[in-house]
């Protein structure tokens, strides 16, 4: 069975949510992974901050005109009374359970359950929708299967043993329907798996069922070869590699989200990238295969904190990196970039919750230097299949362009430069002009 996942703006109107249907309906049994409708999850975000910061009235503002927006999404959705009247409960059983945080203390869980109810409004509209056209459809509820540990991982062997009697007691429906993002943690609590989390929840169905094929529905073409939100002219990639696709997604690529191709390298599930708005377009296919030869595409990660240190003892002291990796792996915070020299490491990371109690204990070892708002510019392909002199090319693109760290060699299929955030649009310009774009 194949899985299917649709991304907010995909189901972001009643008139999106029309042409998914249309595109699902063939008779195939399919699992259909569902987001939000689009700025929902944001609306939800801020919904919380304002709770977090007591600021009630504001928090209820929002909540209203959430509300009014999915009245109006309902009217235009249904047209039978029977589905409106649906509609209207689900709609008001989610905004009881936002309301019922504005009073009290407001927590993590509570943070969680708000955010929950983007996915869990959508894929009820949608199956109501599906029933109202008289399509076979079953809601499989993703808080049933979908697990994660105490580190907050995915739980793949326990949500593949969970998912099978949740599928069997649906029946032989047509098609499944859940939620994407939304998870359950070690402790029993509703979570979730991060921003962009719809896209792992389908890589991960996809292994646990053993699909034969993970596609990702958007709104845009497929992979491109740049940010399309920052440079212009960027191109449609058509086949990618499992770990070339893993590296851009991690390194930023937006469109998705940073772990969605390890479960599916795992199982070798090809994952398939395709336009929602434009079904017809070919696609980027991303499997155990690379087409060789090209450099791919560039990312950028924002948010980057590096920690630059320099060994309080002389020349050649041993034990030096192995004492300031120790205090990162203590505080589980992972690396991402490395650079070394004779007496100091800079290192790059994105999670900055304990960047305190980490800087209290790598002080120890020597002089610290921290700099925020830095990002991290990935060049993603088989460098080292191409010409030589490519890092001569890259490093003449990037001319003038103050770069703070560089990483190459580390693999054959990345180079990075971390970059100061302000000068993130001209270096992917830059790239795409005078290396993905240039014939010379
Ligand atoms: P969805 O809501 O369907 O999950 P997202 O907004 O998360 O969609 O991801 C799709 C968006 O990712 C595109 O509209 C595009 O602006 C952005 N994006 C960033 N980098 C890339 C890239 N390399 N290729 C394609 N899209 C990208
Ligand atoms: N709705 C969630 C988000 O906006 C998850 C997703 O869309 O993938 O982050
Ligand atoms: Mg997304």
């Amino acid at each position: 069975m194949k899985v299917l996942k649709f991304g907010g703006t995909s189901v972001g109107s009643p008139e999106n949510m029309r042409a998914v249907m249309e595109l699902i309906a063939d008779g195939e049994q399919k699992l259909v992974v569902l987001s939000a409708m689009s700025g929902t999850t944001n609306a939800l975000v801020e919904i919380s901050n304002y709770l977090h910061k007591k600021n009630k009235d504001t928090a209820c503002v929002h909540i209203g005109s959430l509300e009014a927006k999915y009245k109006k999404v309902i009217n235009d959705l249904f047209t039978s009374d029977e589905s409106k009247k649906k509609g209207v409960q689900i709609i008001k059983s989610s905004f009881e359970t936002i309301r019922s945080f504005t009073s009290g203390i407001f927590n993590e869980v509570g943070e969680n359950t708000i955010l929950a109810q983007g996915e869990l409004i959508s894929t009820q509209l949608f199956t109501e929708f599906m029933h109202e056209n008289g399509h076979d459809a079953k809601l499989l509820p993703a808080l049933d299967f979908m697990l994660i540990d105490e580190d907050k991982s995915a739980d793949l062997p326990q949500i593949r043993k969970k998912i099978q009697p949740v599928i069997e007691a649906a029946g032989d429906a047509t098609y499944f329907i859940t939620q994407g993002f939304i998870c359950v943690n070690a402790n029993g609590d509703i979570d979730n798996l991060q921003r962009g989390g719809s896209d792992y929840t389908a890589s991960l169905i996809g292994a646990a069922i053993d699909s034969e094929e993970i596609q990702i529905w958007t709104d845009i073409d497929g992979f491109h070869n740049n940010d399309p939100r920052f440079v212009e002219n960027t191109r449609k990639i058509d086949q990618l590699s499992f770990t070339e696709a893993a590296e851009l997604a991690y390194f930023g690529a937006k469109i998705l989200h940073p772990q969605t191709v390890l479960p599916a390298r795992v199982q070798n599930i090809p994952v398939r990238l395709k336009n929602t708005m434009n079904p017809s377009d070919s696609r980027t296919l991303i499997t155990e295969e690379s087409d060789g030869t090209e450099i791919k595409a560039v990312a950028a990660k924002d948010c980057i904190d590096t920690t630059k240190t320099r060994s309080g003892r002389m020349l050649m002291a041993y034990g030096f990196l192995k004492n300031v990796f120790g205090v990162f792996e203590k505080y589980k915070t992972p690396i991402d970039m490395i650079t070394t020299s004779e007496v100091a490491i800079s290192l790059t990371i994105d999670n900055t919750k304990y960047l305190k109690e980490i800087l209290e204990e790598i002080e120890v070892f020597g002089n610290v230097q921290v700099d925020s708002e830095m990002t991290i510019v990935c060049i993603v392909g088989d460098i080292i299949s191409e010409e030589k002199g490519f890092a001569s090319k890259v490093f003449n693109a990037l001319d003038g362009i103050p770069i703070r760290m560089i990483s190459y060699g580390g693999s054959r299929f990345n180079i990075s430069v971390l970059v100061p955030t302000t000068h993130k649009k001209v270096t992917l310009q830059a790239i795409s002009d005078k290396v993905l774009n240039s014939n010379s």
